[in-house]
């Protein structure tokens, strides 16, 4: 139950499928299409029995929405079952899928995380060591990776050699857990411990969090869209809370990108930490002025674009009373597409504003994320081919403002160079056919 407690806490990862295994002699897992609590029926998960497990909640990146693409992803071998969660994308997953149908092996999936389950599974065969092949997987995948395995009945953690993606371990009433984000040992009632390091395998044991060092680790690519959008606002990620991160970015977004106004408006839920520090720095009002309709899912979650064009309109209404013939300052975490936020200055508009106002808790998104977001091409940018002018043209605002990646570095409170900013400054942390590989380490190399 805890797991499935853990996946409704960490629901806003994903929403495409989810799924539970567990070891029981042997690996029983459940899995289904849509959010946790209706991708898994009750008796399922009453009747999965086992004292250790893992689970997953699916967003897509690599691999379309499909229920075989679900997770975990388990296969039976001599050593015993093997179960799979990955978070992230393996770079050079279509290089290795080649290669390996090259020689013979088949494939079920789309995913890069079949990929990386094979080429385990195969390599036990070879060792009889699971840390040993778990060290060698590491060593054959590129990209990110933070996965949860269970190789028949040891349960490990680990996370890629620069750490792009978030994990963490803590302790729970029965024992110990990893997972994306700290808030899930908040919620379980346990204590979150700390966050596996880059490079690291861990295996959770029943006393102990055992950790084993690989010696990969490169340095460190912490995603920033954790920070400005993807982590619950409670988690703590490398020890900065997500809630105090997108404060300070919102006071920063203040001091650089100053407008006289009536109100400061969030936009529900992700910009709501950032407009908080907005407003304090401006000394302008603060208010709710879009309710939003909690049932509809978060809008970027839905694989297409149309569907997410329509769900804007579904899922916020404006406060009339609070933004009628009012100057008002409009504060979200990012603009990708910029679809949303140009439907969400049409209704403030409509809804009697005198100025629509823009300002933007990240700076302007403009190469792609080949490393767990689903941001893959430059035409979809607002940013591509356009200055931040036109891109406030297009959007339908009376001005607009970003962040910059100095202001945004510093609202992180993390180093530059520990931190991957690619979709941002085209720079990437490792080699991707095609982009440039990051020089820059040091935050004065943005100014
Ligand atoms: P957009 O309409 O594309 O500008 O995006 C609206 C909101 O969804 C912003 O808050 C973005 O941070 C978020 N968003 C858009 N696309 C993605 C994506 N592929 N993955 C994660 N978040 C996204």
């Amino acid at each position: 139950m805890d797991i499935f407690y853990a996946l409704r806490v960490l629901q806003h990862r994903g929403q495409e499928s989810a799924g539970i295994a567990v070891y029981n002699n042997g690996i029983k897992v459940i899995k289904g299409m849509g959010l946790a609590h209706q991708a898994l029926k009750p008796d399922d998960v009453k009747n999965l029995k086992g004292d250790r497990g893992i689970g997953h909640v699916r967003y897509s990146t690599f691999g379309s929405s499909t229920i075989e693409n679900a997770q975990p992803i388990v296969v039976s071998t001599n050593y015993g079952d093997i179960a799979l969660c990955h978070n992230g994308e393996i770079v050079n997953a279509d290089k290795i899928m080649d290669e390996l149908k090259k020689k013979g092996w088949a494939f079920i999936t789309s995913t890069d995380s079949e990929i990386a389950v094979r080429l385990l599974a195969n390599d036990i065969a070879n060792t009889g060591d699971p840390v040993k092949s778990l060290k060698n997987l590491m060593t054959m995948l590129q990209g990110s990776y933070s996965m949860t395995l269970m190789i028949d009945s040891r349960v490990f953690a680990i996370r890629d050699p620069l750490g792009i993606r978030p994990l963490c371990v803590g302790r729970t009433k029965t024992g110990y857990a990893a997972a994306s984000e700290s808030v899930v040992f908040d919620t379980l009632g346990g204590e979150f411990l700390r966050d596996v390091e880059p490079g690291e395998i861990v295996e959770l044991l029943p006393g102990e969090v055992k950790s084993i060092k690989t010696g990969l680790a490169k340095g460190r690519a912490h995603c920033m869209f954790e920070w400005v959008y993807i982590a619950r606002a409670d988690s703590t990620i490398e020890g900065q809370l997500v809630y105090e991160v997108r404060r300070r970015i919102g006071q920063k977004l203040a001091k650089e990108q100053p407008v006289e106004a009536d109100v400061v408006v969030p936009i529900p839920d992700s910009g709501r930490s950032h407009a908080i520090g907005y407003a304090e720095v401006a000394g302008i009002p603060y208010s709710e002025g879009l309710m939003k309709n909690r049932y509809v899912e978060r809008t970027f979650i839905m694989p297409e674009q149309a569907e997410r064009t329509t769900n804007v309109m579904l899922k916020l209404n404006p406060l009339k009373s609070v933004i009628k013939d009012k100057r008002v300052v409009l504060v979200d975490d990012s603009i990708v597409r910029g679809t949303t936020i140009r439907q969400i200055v049409q209704l403030v508009r409509n809804a009697g504003a005198k100025e629509v106002h823009v300002r933007v808790g990240s700076p302007p998104i403009r190469a792609p994320c080949y490393f767990g977001i689903d941001m893959k091409t430059r035409d979809q940018f607002a940013a591509t081919g356009r200055t931040v002018e036109e891109i406030g043209k297009m959007i339908t605002a009376d001005s607009l403002g970003y962040i910059s990646v100095e202001g945004l570095v510093e609202g992180i409170g993390l180093p530059a160079g520990d931190l991957c900013l690619g979709c941002l400054t085209e720079e990437y942390p490792m080699a991707v056919p095609g982009e440039k590989v990051r020089y820059q380490k040091k935050l004065d190399s943005f100014v």
